[in-house]
């Protein structure tokens, strides 16, 4: 009997872009429905975070021990602390047939795209990098230096979709957000994902 597994979502992209913004838009929608994996982490709560919720707060230690033990799927170190994603949550839904959504910093993100390579990867990209483009290689009014260093970020960004299966634009988070579902359900029409259930029908397997 076909058992369908769920689709791996994973929504990444460069520091400061909007993930966390438009992750959460679009779980606080009643239409989203995958589910959320909840990370670990060593940094302290913020105001208001709790623990099991927005995150699983764990010791340096602690958390070492989870990677020695093989329980995450990747992690990351990211501005001084590990980010990392259970393993054991993540093949359980996906086994249960559910979707399951990362919002996850980038070095993590090329290590799922290893590790799990039929998962869908979104890259998430500043709503300036068209525009960015378009004013740089237009009038040239601002110094080299700052075009420099603009066209260095925008090339490095750039680079970093190349391990991405979609981009979508945060121009605004609503509209991301309606991208994003979009590209889960396209994603679940494509045929290489459904074709083997046809084929066992046709074997009439069911
Ligand atoms: P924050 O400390 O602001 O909550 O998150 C910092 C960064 O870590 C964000 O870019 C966020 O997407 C990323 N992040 C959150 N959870 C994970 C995770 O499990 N793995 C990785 N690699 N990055 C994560």
């Amino acid at each position: 009997m076909y058992k369908k597994r769920g689709l791996l979502i994973v929504l990444s992209g460069p520091s400061g872009v909007g993930k966390g913004t438009v992750r959460k838009e679009l779980f606080s929608q009643p239409n989203t429905n995958y589910e959320y994996s909840i990370s670990m982490t060593t940094r302290n709560p913020r105001e208001g975070e709790v623990d099991g919720v927005d995150y699983f707060f764990k010791s340096r230690e602690e958390f070492e021990t989870l990677i020695e033990q093989g329980r995450l799927l990747e992690h990351a170190e990211y501005v001084g602390n590990y980010y990392g994603t259970p393993l054991d949550y993540v093949e359980e839904t996906l086994e249960a047939g559910r979707d399951v959504f990362l919002e996850i910093e980038v070095v993590g993100a090329a290590q799922v795209r290893k590790q799990v390579p039929d998962g869908l990867f979104i890259f998430l990209a500043p709503p300036s990098l068209s525009a960015l483009e378009d004013r740089l290689v237009g009038r040239g009014t601002e110094t080299t230096e700052v075009i420099q260093s603009r066209v260095g970020k925008a090339r490095e960004e750039l680079e970093m979709m190349n391990l991405y299966d979609y981009v979508v634009e945060n121009d605004e988070v609503q509209n991301a957000c309606d991208r994003i579902n979009a590209i889960v359900t396209a994603e679940h029409c494509r045929r290489e994902r459904v074709e083997k259930r046809y084929i066992q029908m046709l074997e009439g397997d069911f």
